[in-house]
């Protein structure tokens, strides 16, 4: 009888064990092709049975996180993708053609709004609205309009979106409605809430929340029935009608497009997951204080923030997000205070990009993340050029005051 060779036998050890031993933790699987005894098992995997064939298409480690995101927004199902933007790209140029046009929020973050200048180019039609104001969003409506789209908390200038009117007006009229959730994660608020078709979240920001992993997310609410939309290819209208739109953004994005979340992110984002209802009351209250003190400050002339009751969708946003206002805030320095020194005045928080670690960090915005579309357009998505952008942290809430405050006396001599 033959026996394997050392190797041979080292090489294929693994897939003849269960490998899941119950493991509290979701292992890291790393393997890259799925392999089965039965070849016609094989097949009908591919042919839309439940079960792994190659890692780009995803592995156990990317769907137990994907059935958390899932759980979390409470929608219906959830393709997860290497980042935020990646998700983002997969939807835009999945399920929108040449000649469609897309109704986008006019103050999306910096690099949708550079990847919506793609799509421009590649024939979609693009209008950009105040998302605040529904009458201009109805207004703004074409025959030709296929998708509305809409951050939750715009970033830096904190506007909020009307978004459950826009959610009954994409619901009359029959569209596709997603919701970048990324500043409010679906603890703060579900898509499916007000009517959204999908929801995106970046899972680099506040879900994984320790700044150690990348990566985005798509959810399908189950809310938008796919069967009177043009744009689905024949392959994908397989099943109820209302998952045809993901499956098409999972085989023609993920897998086409092949920005794949990898297995070791996955259980980063997947460990850093199980605080998130910890960590957003910290940096909800952390903010809420951090902006009413610099509301009252002498080196302040303004801060964005939802929580202030003079924001203008401040009565939105408490009845939207249950009284809780996120952790980003924009503020404006006084005449004379320079944005850089009072940034490098500033000790706990840190001058970097990126929201939604557990640390605070801030970044002059206009020089920066708003720095290559240029005066007019940041002048539109009102970006003052001495508007600061603060991640709120979750320090101890008296450290925070103390610094902000430290940082802004010394600059003001
Ligand atoms: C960060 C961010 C993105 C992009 O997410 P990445 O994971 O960084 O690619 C998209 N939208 C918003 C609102 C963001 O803050």
């Amino acid at each position: 009888m033959h026996k394997n060779g050392f190797t041979t036998t080292i090489l294929h050890s693994d897939r003849r064990l269960s490998v899941e031993h119950g493991a509290v933790h979701k292992p890291i699987h790393t393997s890259s092709e799925f392999a089965y005894a039965d070849a016609r098992e094989l097949a009908a995997v591919f042919q839309g049975k439940a079960g792994f064939t190659y890692g780009r298409q995803g592995t156990p480690t990317t769907t137990a996180l994907e059935a958390k995101i899932t759980q979390m927004e409470g929608g219906a199902a959830t393709v997860s993708f290497a980042t935020g933007m990646a998700s983002l790209a997969a939807v835009f140029s999945t399920l929108l053609r040449k000649g469609d046009h897309l109704l986008s929020s006019q103050y999306v973050f910096g690099n949708t709004n550079s990847l919506l200048g793609t799509l421009i180019e590649l024939g979609v039609e693009v209008t950009y609205v105040d998302p605040t104001d529904l009458d201009q969003v109805r207004a703004a409506l074409q025959p030709n309009t296929r998708m509305v789209f809409t951050e939750t908390i715009a970033n830096p200038g904190t506007q909020l979106a009307d978004l459950a009117g826009i959610g009954e007006l994409c619901r009359e009229r029959n569209l596709v409605y997603v919701i970048d959730n990324t500043l409010t994660s679906p603890w703060l608020f579900q898509g499916r809430s007000a009517g959204a078709s999908l929801v995106m979240n970046s899972l680099s920001k506040y879900i994984s929340g320790h700044g150690d992993a990348l990566g985005g997310a798509i959810t399908d609410t189950g809310l938008y029935d796919w069967a009177s939309y043009p744009n689905i290819y024949d392959s994908y209208r397989k099943g109820p009608s209302t998952g045809w739109g993901l499956l098409q953004v999972k085989k023609k994005g993920l897998r086409d497009m092949g920005g794949t979340l990898s297995a070791d992110s996955a259980h980063r984002i997947a460990i850093g997951a199980e605080t998130l209802a910890l960590r957003m009351a910290a940096h909800c209250s952390n903010a809420l204080a951090l902006a009413q003190m610099l509301d009252a400050h002498p080196g302040v002339t303004k801060v964005h923030y939802p929580g202030l009751p003079t924001h203008p969708q401040h009565e939105r946003a408490a009845a939207l997000f249950g009284g809780r206002f996120g952790g980003l805030l924009g503020i404006e320095l006084a005449d004379g205070i320079d944005c850089f020194d009072f940034l490098n005045h500033l000790q706990i928080v840190l001058n970097a990009t990126h929201l939604g670690d557990t640390r605070s960090l801030a970044l002059p915005a206009a020089h920066t993340i708003y720095y290559e579309m240029g005066p007019e357009r940041r002048a539109q998505m009102g970006i003052a050029d001495s508007l600061i952008r603060v991640s709120v942290g979750i320090e101890d809430q008296a450290d925070l005051l103390h610094d902000f405050d430290q940082a802004l006396q010394a600059c003001m001599g």
